[in-house]
């Protein structure tokens, strides 16, 4: 058998490091074994999935040097590679899933399923009833006649027990009882992530389903899926989640997740991949700094270990040192400054704020150095406001440090657009109130326009900027 491995990101906003952890996994495991290693895009979410969040995926993944067989910028035989070009194939599908009865349209509505949801909060037994699937003919006959919207959902067992194999788990138990009746696809006839993805991985030959654990428990729909479709399913191991040091889901409120802050900061792909790769797995030798060639190598499902892997930003940046120190000759070390600082992309948005702002190019270095840093070293005093107390400065920073996380896209507008809103609720003259967020994202209240600069330093290394000043000024 060909071993066949993919990752499968939906593009929904900054390309997140888990992502980059379970394409390392996948690629090595599929580059040890002689096989091939697949991305996919699984955008059939369109509310929620951007054209330019999967351009970033692709280009932090390629930054990374995790080259793919297969993929929607490369082709392959097994295309297309993004979801949304693949509707028909998924309506074919679940129309024959309907036709065998393993599937059911239901009509329900928003609010008997509210209802329904209320109503089951104290009881045990959860999701959808199957109201629908006891339907008389007539009164199925008359919803289809006056054209009601409906999804089509999975047919799932009453009882019994589903045996998830998994290898890295061995067989994992779950009950029948506790899995839902499945949207596959939804009123807008789109097809959902477990219907497409079984489709695709079937289709697309994955041999093996290396992911995160938090897909566990959707394992036995996906099981169920292959059954009726009389299809053998892919070996699955699911990876264990990444976490803050504090042993929580590593999440963004707590540790920056997008592999852009993580480029935009100066660590070297290298060693983001290596210490991805230090998440759930080991040198035999034990040694920590190790190359991608060297992991692949080395590369055995069976030594991923399960603890809760601790993705820590401090022990990152030491391992980002020895590789700075110990991998790269002066010449390399120049080459990497050139392309990280003076890279031309990133200076091409920087020139239209700076170019108004300077007489002479020295004093670039004053105005524009919060762009090619990280840590911006202020203190307390330097939130001292005339106008505004420090109070205030606090509040506000903890207000926009919440409506950051609603910001659907990052982009001047939308930022403008939420520092215009917090400035009116807490009754502050726009310029008074953006002061104190100059400072803490530019080091300096003379700086360039805020919302600009906000947008080229991205949203992560925002954050990590306004917490540093929430700490400062707390
Ligand atoms: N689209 C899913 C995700 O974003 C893929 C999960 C899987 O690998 O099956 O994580």
């Amino acid at each position: 058998m060909t071993v066949r491995t993919r990752v499968a990101p939906s593009p929904t906003g900054d390309p997140h490091v888990g992502t980059a952890y379970t394409a390392l996994f996948n690629y090595c495991f599929a580059r040890k074994s002689g096989g091939q290693f697949l991305l996919r895009i699984e955008d059939t979410d369109q509310a929620r999935s951007n054209p330019r969040s999967m351009q970033a995926i692709l280009d932090s993944l390629h930054w990374l040097g995790l080259e793919w067989d297969e993929g929607p910028d490369v082709g392959g035989d097994y295309g297309p590679y993004q979801q949304s070009l693949r509707t028909d194939i998924y309506r074919q599908h679940a129309d024959q899933l309907l036709e065998q009865g393993h599937a059911f349209r239901c009509y329900c509505t928003p609010e008997r399923l509210a209802d329904l949801r209320s109503q089951q909060k104290a009881s045990v037994r959860t999701g959808y009833d199957g109201h629908c699937l006891n339907l008389s003919p007539a009164e199925r006959a008359e919803l289809e006649s006056a054209g009601t919207a409906f999804v089509i959902r999975l047919r799932v067992p009453d009882e019994g027990i589903c045996r998830v194999e998994d290898l890295l788990r061995g067989g994992i138990e779950i009950d029948w009882r506790s899995v839902d009746m499945q949207i596959l696809v939804k009123q807008d006839s789109m097809p959902t992530y477990h219907l497409a993805n079984v489709v695709d991985d079937h289709l697309m030959r994955i041999s093996h389903v290396i992911r995160g654990e938090e897909w566990i428990s959707s394992a036995p729909k996906h099981i169920l899926l292959y059954n009726y479709f009389g299809w053998t399913p892919p070996s699955f191991c699911h990876m264990p989640l990444l976490r803050n040091p504090d042993k929580s889901k590593l999440s963004k409120r707590r540790n920056p997740t997008s592999i852009l802050y993580y480029q935009r900061m100066g660590f070297l792909p290298e060693t983001l991949l290596n210490y991805l790769g230090l998440m759930a797995w080991s040198m035999p030798d034990g040694e920590e700094k190790f190359p991608l060639d060297a992991m692949v190598d080395q590369f055995d499902l069976t030594r991923i270990s399960l603890g809760g892997p601790v993705f820590d930003t401090k022990k990152l940046t030491w391992l980002n040192g020895r590789w700075i120190r110990e991998a790269l000759t002066d010449e390399q070390f120049a080459g990497r400054v050139e392309s990280w600082a003076l890279n031309r992309d990133y200076l091409m948005k920087i020139v239209p704020l700076v170019k108004e702002r300077v007489s002479v190019l020295s004093e670039l270095g004053t105005l524009a150095s919060f762009f090619v840093s990280g840590d911006l070293n202020l203190t307390a005093e330097d939130f001292q406001d005339r106008k505004v107390p420090i109070e205030v400065i606090r509040k506000s920073f903890k207000r926009v440090l919440e409506e950051l996380e609603t910001l659907g896209d990052w982009n001047k507008d939308a930022i403008a657009e939420m520092f215009k809103k917090s400035a009116e609720a807490s009754e502050i003259k726009l310029r008074d109130y953006l002061r104190p967020f100059y400072v803490a994202v530019a080091g300096s209240s003379k700086s360039t326009p805020l919302f600009d600069s906000m947008e080229i330093l991205g949203k992560d290394l925002c954050r990590v900027r306004l917490r540093d000043a929430l700490r400062l000024v707390g």
